[in-house]
C-alpha cells in the first residue's frame, strides 16, 4: 500500500462521501459521475499541505500560476461530457495536476489530455501512475491545435478559458460529439457547451465559471 497521504488516507472514503452528498445538493444529477467523484482520491492531486482540504469546494492552487478546479466545476464539466454517450475517445486541453483527466478515464476506455507546462505534466504522469491508470495518453504541447491524428473525438474538455474557440478543436470533434469549455466574454466566463451534428455546430450557454486562462505555446 502507498503511504503517502496515508494520514488522509485513513478517512478520505468517508470525506468522499460527504463531498459526493454536497455535489448532490448542488445539482449534479448523473450517478456515473457521482459515482466516479466518489471514487478517485483527490487528496493525491494536490501538494500535501493541502491534502486535507482536498474535498472542500474550493479550488487549489498547484503551483506555476494555475489552479485545480472546485469539485462541483469538475463534476459538472464531466456531466456534460458524460452526456454525449457513447464516449470512446476524449480530448482534454489542460491536464494540469490530472484530477479531472483521472474522472474522465473512468468515464471513456481512452482519454487524451494535453498540457503546455511541462512541470505541470510531469505531476500529472506521476499521480496517475500512482492510481495506476492506464488509459490515459499524456502529451506535452498547445492544446489549442489538438491532436490530428487522434481525432475525431466524441468529446473535447478544455480546463482554460479562451476568448474564441478554437476551430481546429472543433473539427477535431466527431458528429454527435460535444466540447465543453470555458468562454471569456466582456470581462466574464460562462460554460459553453458545443455540439457537433450533421449540419454543423450548436452552441449553448451554462453557468458562468472562474478559470485560469488558455496561453499560447508550451514551456
Ligand atoms: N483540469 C485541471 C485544471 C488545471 S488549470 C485540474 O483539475 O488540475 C488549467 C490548465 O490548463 C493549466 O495546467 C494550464 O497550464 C493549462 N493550459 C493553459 N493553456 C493551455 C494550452 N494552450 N494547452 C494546454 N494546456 C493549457
Amino acid at each position: 500500500m502507498n503511504t503517502r497521504h496515508s494520514g488522509i488516507g485513513m478517512t478520505s472514503q468517508r470525506t468522499r462521501l460527504r463531498m459526493v452528498e454536497r455535489l448532490r445538493r448542488q445539482g449534479i444529477r448523473d450517478e456515473v459521475v457521482l459515482g466516479v467523484m466518489g471514487e478517485v482520491p483527490r487528496h493525491i492531486f494536490v501538494d500535501e499541505a493541502l491534502a486535507s482540504r482536498a474535498y472542500e469546494d474550493i479550488a487549489l492552487p498547484l503551483g506555476f500560476g494555475q489552479t485545480i478546479s472546485q469539485p462541483y466545476i469538475v463534476a459538472r464539466m464531466s456531466e456534460l461530457v458524460h452526456a454525449a454517450a457513447p464516449l470512446a475517445k476524449v480530448l482534454e486541453i489542460g491536464t494540469g495536476c490530472g484530477y479531472q483527466t483521472a474522472v474522465l478515464a473512468r468515464l471513456a476506455p481512452q482519454v487524451y489530455s494535453v498540457e503546455r507546462l511541462a512541470a505541470l505534466l510531469s505531476h500529472a504522469r506521476r499521480h496517475l501512475r500512482e492510481l495506476r491508470i492506464v488509459n490515459v495518453r499524456l502529451r506535452h504541447g498547445d492544446g489549442q491545435f489538438g491532436i490530428p491524428e487522434s481525432a475525431p473525438f466524441d468529446a473535447i474538455v478544455m480546463t482554460a478559458a479562451a476568448t474564441h474557440v478554437p476551430r481546429i478543436l472543433l473539427e477535431q470533434l466527431a458528429v454527435g460529439g460535444r466540447m465543453v469549455l470555458p468562454v471569456t466574454e466582456r470581462g466574464r466566463q460562462h460554460l459553453a457547451v458545443i455540439e457537433r451534428t450533421r449540419q454543423g455546430y450548436t452552441e449553448n450557454r451554462l453557468d458562468q465559471v472562474k478559470f485560469v486562462p488558455l496561453m499560447p505555446g508550451t514551456e
